[in-house]
């Protein structure tokens, strides 16, 4: 790789790095897409660049104006960097159950941040439903939508299939990962079945989301429980979701992804949030299914740094209950 011009330059063609541990307890070569290498630190900069750039594209946005979006806060971050890159401003709404360390990113990178209840998606004061309303009433701001605004998987379909690709050579048997809009999962299953329509994909799902229901029975019904998980599982199927080729689901516990992220840690040196922990939980269980001697590849979302006063706080994770070994 040569010398990237700038921000959006530097974003994707992560590493692809074996997980040594995941690896040898399973004779599989578990490998994970280091999407938390990216220059605004998680998986959602390459949905966010394909997005500003195809509003670009069509003329929709003009220089000065505003962007606007529903985020769990990896896709803020993203935009609020690449609208500091090419000279626009963004207004990020959140629901008020994630990360305190996301919106004091969002607000250093200059983001307006509005914090907002979290309720139901059919509530209309759900945080994706007040962006769409707030960019509509102003003349120079664009709503990215990046729930429904394909431009999300295409990033996926252009450069991490194909990336993925290149680094095992077309020696991959099976992806696997968590969803939220289902962006990473639909662009990269659409590029590896046309490459190889006997390459596995699946779908990780948390507690308290419909998303293994509905692969797994055609009705979309929300799981039971609640998940304190970040940026995934979800109640609808988005536009970017709607028509990916999944295979099969499974469902990760929370404790499952906690533990998963405290061993990745302590035994290997990495430093991971939780839906990487669903991901490798996730990529386990599909190489014991598969058995020996197959190559499973996964997505290393973000860094563990966006959650220290949660995932990696002893005190907030003993009064949710949660076992650290
Ligand atoms: N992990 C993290 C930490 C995220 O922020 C997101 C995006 N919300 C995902 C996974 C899921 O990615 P996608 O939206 O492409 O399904």
């Amino acid at each position: 790789m040569g010398v990237c011009d700038g921000f959006v330059e530097a974003i994707g063609n992560t590493p692809l790095i074996r997980l040594q541990a995941a690896s040898e307890a399973t004779g599989c070569e578990i490998l994970g897409k280091a999407e938390f290498m990216n220059p605004g630190g998680s998986v959602k900069d390459r949905a966010a660049w394909w997005m500003i750039r195809e509003a670009e594209r069509i003329g929709r946005l003009q220089p000065g104006a505003t962007i606007v979006e529903g985020t769990a806060g990896n896709t803020g971050i993203g935009l609020a960097h690449i609208c500091n890159a090419r000279g626009y401003s963004s207004l990020i709404y959140m629901p008020d159950n994630q990360s305190r360390e996301k919106v004091d990113i969002l607000e250093t990178l200059g983001a307006e941040v509005r914090v907002v209840p979290t309720v139901p998606y059919a509530n209309e004061m759900n945080y994706q439903k007040q962006a769409k309303r707030y960019a509509e009433s102003l003349d120079t701001a664009v709503w990215v939508n990046q729930f429904d605004n394909t431009a999300n998987r295409l990033a996926h379909y252009e450069s991490t299939g194909p990336e993925i690709w290149k680094q095992t050579e077309g020696r991959v048997d099976a992806f696997v990962c968590a969803v939220g809009t289902g962006g990473t999962i639909a662009g990269v299953s659409k590029y590896l079945k046309q490459k190889r329509e006997d390459i596995q994909l699946i779908l990780l799902d948390c507690i308290g989301s419909a998303l293994y229901n509905f692969v797994t029975t055609g009705t979309v019904t929300m799981s039971d429980g609640t998940s304190i998980t970040e940026g995934i599982g979800n109640s609808r199927i988005t536009d970017n979701l709607a028509g990916a080729r999944i295979d099969w689901a499974l469902q990760i516990t929370d404790q499952d992804a906690v533990s998963m992220v405290y061993r990745l840690l302590r035994e290997e040196g990495w430093f991971f949030g939780s839906s990487t922990g669903v991901n490798v939980c996730g990529a386990i269980e599909v190489a014991r299914k598969l058995g020996p001697g197959h190559t499973i590849v996964t997505v290393l979302c973000d860094g563990g740094g966006k959650y220290r006063s949660s995932l990696f706080n002893r005190e907030w994770l003993a009064k949710k209950g949660f076992a650290i070994d």
